[in-house]
């Protein structure tokens, strides 16, 4: 298959930073829409995948799947992009498109298994996919996104991972008014759970490690925070909580969210901890409790979700860097100093 060269940002094994390489993208087939990347988040999938956390990633690898860019050129079939449009891309990229959940918007649960924007082999190349840290992205027009005119572009690219992995499971779940929700661990993805929550309607409640993001929850529109060391503190809201969403990337006990839980209440895991977490049985059997996970969101839903945060003024709490600075911002993700996500502003990667 033709291929363009195109400057990114990849590393070549688990224990190498990331550097400036030249990868080969494919050409611009009739349905694929090429766009310049503009801004690029950075999510700890991104530092999952980089560390090798879920097994052995394909190399090099180019992360970044919350892509924010300016159409640059389309294939001769492609009918809802022109060049010059915003444009998005989140996680998936390509799907089978005719399985009932295809058919149904739950494209994550496609039954032949989906093309990831990064490290994912691409059946349309042959190869496997580069993602965000890079100058252009290309695409089948139906996994691209239209970008509202947010004020703040660069603030709102998180939307599309963090933004919509949060956003599903709260629809789903059911969060609304007279809903009391718990969102744990406030990262990328717990500090817009906190947004979007509270736009739906819901009463929030925040479970912290970090005393600094106590306060900060108030300031993010929760109505309540905990320290979730403060055993006293936690206890008041045994079997008060509708649902929680765990954000937390690293192994915790999830036993002492289930106690929170009312009746029929359910701990909705998003987060990736590389290690199995363990339940205990009469967590889940008192109350009729649930231990539920949620992978993203379709295509039709991240749109609804981008116009949503649109409507709200919703974007992410996002510190901006060059792609030069992308190593040291890997390993303060690492040790969780980022208030609350990181930023690429893809003009720093020179042609
Ligand atoms: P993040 O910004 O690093 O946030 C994770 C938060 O978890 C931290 O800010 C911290 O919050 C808490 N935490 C970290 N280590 C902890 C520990 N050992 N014990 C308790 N709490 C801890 O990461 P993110 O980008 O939001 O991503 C969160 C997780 O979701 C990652 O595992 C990521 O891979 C996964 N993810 C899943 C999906 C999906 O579709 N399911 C999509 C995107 C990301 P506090 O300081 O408040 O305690
Ligand atoms: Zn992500």
């Amino acid at each position: 298959m033709e291929t363009k060269q195109v400057k990114a940002y990849g590393s070549e094994a688990a224990t190498e930073p990331l550097k400036e390489m030249v990868i080969n993208r494919r050409a611009v087939q009739p349905h694929d829409v090429e766009f310049e990347v503009l801004y690029c988040g950075i999510c700890h999938s991104d530092l999952h995948q980089i560390k090798d956390d879920f097994g052995p990633s394909f190399r090099p690898i180019v992360p970044g799947h919350e892509i924010v860019g300016r159409v640059t050129a389309i294939g001769d079939h492609v009918k809802n992009f022109k060049v010059g449009d915003l444009a998005a891309v989140g996680c998936i990229v390509d799907a089978c498109g005719h399985c009932e959940y295809c058919e149904t918007d739950l494209e994550p649960f496609c039954d032949e298994g989906v093309t990831y924007s990064f490290n994912s082999p691409d059946k349309i190349s042959g190869g496997y996919t580069y993602g965000g840290f890079s100058k252009t992205y290309v695409c089948n027009e139906k996994y691209v996104l239209h970008m509202p005119e947010f004020k703040d572009m660069a603030a709102a690219a998180p939307l599309l991972c963090a933004g919509i992995t949060v956003y599903s499971p709260l629809k789903h779940w059911g969060a609304a008014p007279g809903k009391k929700v718990g969102v744990l661990g406030i990262g990328g993805l717990g500090h817009l759970a906190i947004k979007i929550a509270k736009a739906m309607g819901a009463e929030v409640v925040v479970f912290t490690t970090s005393p600094s993001k106590v306060e900060d929850a108030k300031r993010l529109g929760a109505d309540e925070a905990v320290l979730s060391s403060d055993e006293e503190a936690m206890a008041k809201y045994n079997r008060k909580l509708h649902f929680i969403i765990d954000t937390v990337s690293a192994k915790h006990d999830v036993n002492t969210y289930l106690n929170l839980l009312r009746h029929d209440g359910t701990v909705v895991l998003v987060g990736l901890p590389p290690e199995p977490l363990e339940i205990g049985a009469f967590n889940v059997v008192s109350g009729r409790r649930s231990f539920a996970g949620s992978n993203i969101g379709g295509i039709a839903e991240t749109q609804e979700m981008l116009d949503f945060c649109f409507k709200h003024n919703i974007t992410a709490e996002s510190e901006i860097i060059n792609i030069q600075e992308v190593n040291t911002a890997f390993e303060r993700l690492e040790k969780g100093d980022v208030k609350y996500r990181f930023v690429i502003d893809m003009a720093s990667l020179k042609i």
